[in-house]
C-alpha cells in the first residue's frame, strides 16, 4: 500500500505553493498518495506561519495534536518547518521534543533527504540555517509535476529588503533573492502542458524580481515573457510593494491582456505619520498617484489591499485618515488585522506605544464594516455585466454549479450542463452574494 503523507499548511500562498510541490515531490519520487487523517499518515509536514500571534498559536495548537498522534503511533514520521521554525526553533524544539525533522524557510529542497535520515537514524534532525545554503537553489519542479489544476501559484522571488518595522518576513525568509527566469519559464511551460491555464507568480515583492542578480530581466520582462508561453491564458501576481510600481511596469500591465485585471496593492495605513512609522517608503499622496495611473491605464482594475489598525502610537485621527483612504480608494477587497507584535521587529519594541487592545478591536470592525458595505455595492454593480470566467470546477456549496474566475477575481457561480473545467467562458452575472457573483451563461 502506498504510504500516506497529511499536511497542514499555515499562512501565504507561498507556503501553499511549498507545501503543494513537496507533497507532489513525495507523490512522484516515493509514490506517496495524501491522506486526510493525521491517523494514517505515516509522514506528516506541518507548515507553520508567523505572521501573527495566531499563527503562531496554531501551530502550537497543532503540536499538542501531533504529540498524541506519535504516541499512539511512534513509527510515523512528523516534519516541522517554515516561518515560525525559523524564527521560533528552539522554543519548538523544547514544546514538541517529538518531532522528527525541525526545518527553516531554506530547506525544502532538502526534506525528502531529512526526512530519510531522521526515520534511518531514529533522532530528531535540526535544520535552520539560512546562511549556508545555495540561496538561488528552490524547490525542485521538475519532479513535483504531475496533474495540475487550472490555476496554480509559480514562486519567482523570496524574502525581502523591506524591514517595514512590524514584519517578520526578513528575518523568517531573508533577502530578497529572486529564482532564475529560466526555472520559471520551464516550470510554467511544463505545467501549462498539463492543463494550468493561469499561474499567480509569486514574491514577497515581486517589483523587485531580478534585482539581486546582476544582468538579469526584470519583473517587466519577466511577465511579458511568461505570457509568451502559448497555452497559457491568464497571469496574476502577488505581492506589488506601491513604492515600487514605475509608470513603465504599469504600461507594461495594461498592454497585456493575459495580465489579469486586478492588482493585490497594500496600502496597511491611510496616516502619512503611521506609514513612516512602519517604514512604508511612501505616502498617501504617493499611494493616491500610483492608483490614479493605474485606474488611467486600466479603468476596469479591481484593487485590493492589505491593512493594519492599532499600530503602535495610532490615534484616532490616524485611525480616521485609514477610513478617509478606505472611502476613497474604494478597494473591492482588503484583509484587514489587529496589529500583533512579532518577536525581534523594531516595532514590537514600542510597548509604551501599543494601542489598547479594546480600542484596536473596535476600530476593526469599523473598518470592516465599511469594506463590506463598499464591496457589497461593488458587487452589486456587477449584475448584468459579461464577463469572461475560467472555470477551475465544482462549487464549494452547490455542486451542481461551476465555479471560477473573471480577470478581476470576482468568484462566479453558474449552472452548467456540461463538463467546463479549464475552458473560458462568457457568463453575465445575475446575482451579487458577499463574496460571491452567480451569473448565467451566454452563449
Ligand atoms: S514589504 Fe511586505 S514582506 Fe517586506 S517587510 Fe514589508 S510587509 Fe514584510
Amino acid at each position: 500500500m502506498a504510504p500516506k503523507m497529511y499536511i497542514e499548511t499555515y499562512g501565504c500562498q507561498m507556503n501553499e505553493y511549498e507545501s503543494d510541490r513537496t507533497f507532489r515531490t513525495f507523490e512522484q519520487a516515493h509514490g506517496f498518495a495524501r491522506t486526510e487523517k493525521i491517523d494514517n499518515a505515516d509522514l506528516v509536514l506541518l507548515n507553520t506561519c508567523s505572521i501573527r500571534d495566531k499563527a503562531d498559536q496554531k501551530a502550537f495548537s497543532s503540536l499538542g495534536r501531533l504529540r498524541v498522534a506519535k504516541t499512539l503511533r511512534p513509527e510515523m514520521v512528523i516534519a516541522v518547518g517554515g516561518c515560525l521554525v525559523q524564527s521560533q526553533g528552539d522554543e519548538i524544539r523544547r514544546r514538541a521534543p517529538f518531532v522528527d525533522v525541525v526545518f527553516g524557510t531554506h530547506q525544502w529542497e532538502k526534506l525528502p533527504t531529512l526526512v530519510e535520515k531522521a526515520r534511518k537514524e531514529r533522532q530528531q534532525i535540526v535544520d535552520v540555517d539560512m546562511y549556508g545554503w545555495n540561496k538561488y537553489k528552490f524547490l525542485p519542479y521538475r519532479s513535483a509535476i504531475g496533474v495540475h489544476p487550472v490555476s496554480e501559484f509559480v514562486t519567482i522571488q523570496n524574502g525581502c529588503d523591506k524591514f517595514c518595522t512590524f514584519c517578520l518576513v526578513p528575518f523568517t525568509r531573508g533577502r530578497e533573492v529572486s529564482r532564475s527566469p529560466e526555472e520559471i519559464f520551464d516550470e510554467v511551460k511544463l505545467l501549462s502542458e498539463k492543463g494550468t491555464k493561469e499561474v499567480t507568480l509569486l514574491g514577497q515583492n515581486v517589483n523587485a524580481y531580478g534585482r539581486d542578480r546582476s544582468g538579469q530581466i526584470g519583473f517587466g520582462e519577466l511577465l511579458d515573457r511568461v505570457a509568451e508561453v502559448p497555452e497559457l491564458k491568464r497571469i496574476r501576481f502577488m505581492t506589488s510593494h506601491p513604492s515600487e510600481m514605475s509608470d513603465e511596469l504599469v504600461e507594461r500591465l495594461a498592454d497585456n491582456p493575459k495580465i489579469c485585471r486586478h492588482l493585490h496593492l497594500p496600502l496597511q495605513s491611510g496616516s502619512d505619520r503611521v506609514l513612516d512609522k512602519m517604514n512604508r517608503q511612501y505616502t498617501l499622496r504617493e499611494f493616491r498617484k500610483r492608483v490614479e495611473s493605474l485606474r488611467k491605464a486600466m479603468p476596469d482594475l479591481t484593487l485590493t489591499t492589505d491593512l493594519i489598525v492599532g499600530f503602535p502610537s495610532e490615534t484616532e485621527d490616524d485611525f480616521q485618515s485609514t477610513l478617509n483612504a478606505v472611502n476613497e480608494f474604494e478597494f473591492d477587497d482588503s484583509f484587514s488585522f489587529v496589529y500583533s507584535p512579532r518577536p525581534n521587529t523594531k516595532a514590537a519594541k514600542w510597548v509604551e506605544d501599543f494601542v489598547n487592545a479594546d480600542v484596536a478591536s473596535e476600530r476593526l470592525d469599523r473598518l470592516q464594516a465599511l469594506q463590506r458595505a463598499i464591496q457589497t455595492k461593488k458587487n452589486v454593480q456587477t449584475v448584468g455585466k459579461q464577463y469572461e470566467v475560467l472555470v477551475e470546477g465544482a462549487s464549494r456549496k452547490n455542486p451542481k454549479e461551476l465555479a471560477g474566475k473573471n480577470q478581476h477575481h470576482h468568484t462566479i457561480n453558474f449552472e452548467a450542463a456540461s463538463d467546463l473545467v479549464g475552458e473560458l467562458v462568457q457568463i453575465r452575472i445575475l446575482e451579487a452574494r458577499h463574496n460571491t457573483l452567480k451569473g448565467e451563461r451566454v452563449p
